[in-house]
């Protein structure tokens, strides 16, 4: 005993203030690293005092990082979420791939031949919600894709129309149509035939009326739509 209190103490205030600061650090570092601090910094002070008392020669600072190491740490973090937005991007990139190479399976037809004239967009002041394709009374007109006839009779402003829900949701319209060779309820192939071009309704001269309406019920851009599939007019 008397030997212990002979011997200068290694133990310097110093000492304590690096203990505080390097505490301080470790808070600091687990922080960053969202984990809950495994060393509470009361305890680290209460290890450094018990230095000061006697009971060992010099403070136990083993668990202390040197601050340094902070700076490293927001490193990693950054690289980390660099690495998950680049990860997210190719995750998306190729789900956008699929969706395109799935598109390109369905079978999807041109409604009918003949001259644009008149496309999806405003005109007259207010807007065309479908493609006009001109063409001689009798032209056939086909289904652009599978699905099941929801119309076929007369229809204000459209004279006479077809209308048929394809198997995505989405729904086709051909109006002005002479005449039509589907029922109600029918179910009918990409490609076939189901009507003729007309100049019924409200028309000024023979054309199809073709519009698409997407799953949501919105008038899409048909010619966008058809290309969407790989179909040109
Ligand atoms: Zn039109």
């Amino acid at each position: 005993m008397a030997r212990h209190l002979q011997r200068k103490p290694v133990w310097s205030p110093d000492l304590v203030l690096f203990g505080v600061a390097a505490g301080a650090a470790v808070v600091a570092f687990q922080a960053n690293a969202s984990e809950p601090a495994a060393v509470p910094e009361t305890r680290l002070l209460s290890a450094a005092f018990t230095g000061a008392g006697g009971d060992t020669d010099r403070p136990t600072l083993r668990a202390v990082r040197p601050p340094e190491h902070t700076g490293d740490v927001e490193q990693l973090a950054k690289s980390l979420r660099m690495t998950e937005k680049r990860e997210a991007d190719a995750a998306a990139r190729l789900k956008a791939e699929r969706e395109e190479e799935e598109r390109r399976r369905v079978k999807v037809f041109a409604p009918t031949e003949g001259t644009l004239t008149s496309a999806y967009g405003p005109r007259w002041g207010g807007t065309h919600y479908g493609l006009d394709i001109a063409n001689r009374i009798g032209t056939p007109i086909r289904s652009v894709m599978d699905g099941v006839v929801i119309d076929a009779g007369p229809a204000s402003g459209f004279g006479l129309w077809v209308r048929i829900r394809h198997t995505d949701g989405s729904v086709a319209v051909y109006g002005h149509i002479n005449s039509y060779a589907v029922n109600e309820g029918q179910r009918v192939a990409a490609g076939q035939v189901i009507a003729e071009v007309g100049n019924r309704g409200n028309s000024s001269g023979p054309h199809l009326h073709f519009e698409l309406w997407d799953q949501a019920g919105r008038k899409a851009d048909p010619l966008a739509w058809l290309r969407s599939y790989g179909v040109e007019l």
